[in-house]
């Protein structure tokens, strides 16, 4: 479907995909709209010089139904379009939108265009919503472009609450307030207010093989999900990992240790992660801290993760070390250490 509003203008592609910014009120709770009814109720961008064309995942979802092969439906969209779209926006629930933001950066590398996520706290149609300027101001990063007449943001990003994070930094901190994310060891790409501030310094930095040729991606959309997430917590039974630990289908566990990336004096649970490691797993040491980053030397208890064989997460997201992850062994061949250590797409340091 294509909404064409002037004849010189940014060529931009709208991926729906579901999530509250497109629900309705319905005898379950809320539920997605399709894209023919979201269109109804999407604002009036007449003011933007922009052609628009929308898609839609087959089925628009609620975040939480979402998987890693409609993360590859949406690269696939953007891959097929990269030549002539300027850029895209994609909508989406809030759930588990720093997933897919994440995932992308991933597997869509060297894009040199901007793909912005967004979603919302409250439905389009809802009076009070944040819907129709997080879907704006979406637009108008996309548009943007700097005073080269390139793309200002040209990376992977996730707009909410006037505020423009990189998609693999980001994280769902809050359930209900507006302020739903942020990404504490990276700065914000831009800030809207009046008008919308960049942060030159921060954009595109860390984020290899620039300057890209705009359009020309690398796409790697295999995915490998043989991976486990390892919380600890005081009273953590190991037993109950032992099954998991010994399945070869698991070949990588993120462990969510605790501060700098501490451990207890288990036993039972060192002897089941060495075993893991022995028979060729990786274990990847992440915090449950939102902020700050794995330091394995600090303490005792975080040396015996290093004793282990882990690798460490250092300042990344759980949703970027966790996509990472699936992307590294869906891809295969370099080695996983070294590879998972180094930033992809600004994804770490
Ligand atoms: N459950 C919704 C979703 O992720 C929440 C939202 O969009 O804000 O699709």
């Amino acid at each position: 479907m294509t909404r064409s509003l002037r004849s010189h203008s940014s060529r931009i592609l709208l991926i729906y995909t579901g999530g509250t910014i497109g629900m309705k009120e319905s005898s379950s709770g809320l539920v997605p709209v399709s894209l023919e009814d979201l269109l109804e109720q999407l604002p009036d961008i007449d003011a933007f010089p922009v052609e628009l064309t929308l898609v839609s995942l087959d089925r628009p979802m609620d975040s939480s139904d979402l998987k890693p092969e409609h993360w590859v439906q949406i690269g696939a969209l953007i891959l097929k379009h990269s030549a002539e779209m300027d850029a895209f926006v994609v909508l989406h629930g809030t759930d588990t939108m720093a997933y897919s933001a994440a995932a992308l950066s991933f597997m869509m590398q060297q894009l040199g265009k901007p793909v912005i996520f967004t979603g919302s706290q409250l439905p389009l149609g809802h009076p009070r919503s944040d819907a129709a300027s997080h879907w704006m101001s979406a637009l108008e990063v996309a548009m943007a472009l700097g005073p080269d007449g390139l793309p200002r943001v040209p990376e992977i990003a996730l707009y909410f609450n006037h505020a423009l994070y990189r998609g693999n930094r980001v994280r769902k901190l809050h359930a209900m307030g507006f302020d739903a994310f942020d990404s504490p060891n990276y700065p914000v790409l831009a800030r809207a207010g009046t008008r919308i501030e960049y942060a030159e310094e921060a954009i595109g930095q860390g984020i290899p093989g620039q300057p890209f040729r705009q359009g020309r991606p690398a796409w790697f959309p295999a995915l490998d999900q043989g991976v486990l997430s390892l919380k600890l917590f005081p009273g953590l039974r190991p037993d109950l990992w032992e099954v998991a630990l010994h399945d070869p289908t698991v070949k990588a566990v993120l462990v969510e240790a605790y501060g700098a990336g501490n451990i207890p004096a288990d036993g039972d649970l060192s002897e089941l992660l060495r075993a893991f490691v022995q028979r060729g797993g990786h274990l990847i040491a992440l915090s449950q801290c939102v902020g700050g980053q794995v330091d394995l030397t600090r303490y005792q208890s975080g040396r015996r993760l290093l004793d282990l064989g882990a690798i460490s997460g250092m300042d990344m997201t759980f949703e970027a070390a966790l996509t990472k992850t699936m992307h590294l062994l869906g891809t295969g061949g370099s080695d996983f250490r070294e590879a998972f250590g180094q930033s992809i797409s600004g994804d770490l340091g």
